[in-house]
């Protein structure tokens, strides 16, 4: 009794993974997409990845990265344009409007959630397969975060929109941790406000004071419009993949907190 629980996001939070996912993506847009790159030299695909940095803050599961290269493709090459949208838009147009964009993208491109999805995970397991060393390389666990987690003396949980597996392989692998299965809740176990629902309401938590640490605003806003969730501790990382735009907003919502990575790793202790 007395103890904590803490809900840790996985990217963004304790791992940088723009780089994999940015370099996953684009492959998988070549595959997908692939008279889309007669026209791209190495030159644009850098600055295609370059940009995805930048707009890492609007992805909230990995598939839409492939949307992205997409679209930034489109804004280089009008003449390949099919979106109605990509005319005239620019990088900041992207990350203040891309949860309007984004369905009015699919819709034209005539693409569907599932199979960029598998694409995706196939791309991403292909890496794995033939270049382990590699696609490790190309994620880091932000500093002192995997000494945080291998002390922690809380319940840990994982909550991601990442395929559970490559959370797994990389907690095991870079920071030499493993969590087990059961306490990973990958992409497919349900919106995150019903993962929370689940943990709270284990035999096991009972009585333990809940934590949630994301840095996806809108993920800790879908939470506050909860009840059933009161009673967690909701934290907004500065250090993960949000604007600065966000971070004053949620300065501004007094049920959230900010939290600096050198205090969460002494919380998590
Ligand atoms: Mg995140």
């Amino acid at each position: 009794m007395g103890g904590h629980l803490y809900a840790l996001d996985f990217d963004g939070v304790l791992c940088d993974s723009c780089g994999e996912s940015s370099l996953s993506a684009l492959k998988a847009a070549k595959i997908r997409w692939p008279w889309l790159f007669h026209q791209v030299d190495s030159g644009m695909e850098d600055w295609i990845i370059d940009q995805m940095h930048v707009l890492r803050p609007v992805v909230e599961t990995g598939y839409e990265n492939l949307l992205l290269v997409r679209l930034l493709v489109e804004l280089r090459v009008p003449s390949i344009q099919k979106s109605s949208v990509a005319d005239g838009l620019s990088i900041e147009g992207i990350l203040e409007n891309w949860a309007e964009l984004k369905p009015i993208i699919m819709k034209e491109w005539n693409e569907h959630r599932e199979p960029l999805i598998d694409l995706f995970g196939k791309v991403r397991d292909e890496w794995i397969q033939n270049d382990l060393s590699g696609w490790i390389r190309a994620n880091r666990f932000y500093p002192g975060v995997a000494d945080a987690l291998r002390f922690s003396s809380s319940q840990v949980y994982i909550v991601t929109t990442k395929q559970s597996r490559f959370a797994d392989a990389l907690l095991r692998e870079l920071a030499g941790i493993v969590i087990p299965t059961d306490r990973i809740y990958g992409l497919g176990t349900g919106p995150k406000v019903e993962v929370l629902k689940q943990l709270q309401a284990k035999p096991e938590n009972e009585g333990l004071t809940l934590h949630f640490v994301e840095d996806r605003l809108a993920t800790l806003k879908n939470v506050i419009k909860e009840p059933a969730l009161n009673a967690w501790n909701l934290y907004l990382v500065r250090w993960g993949y949000n604007t600065q735009k966000e971070r004053e907003e949620a300065e501004s919502i007094s049920r959230i907190r900010m939290l600096d990575l050198p205090d969460f790793s002494s919380k998590l202790r």
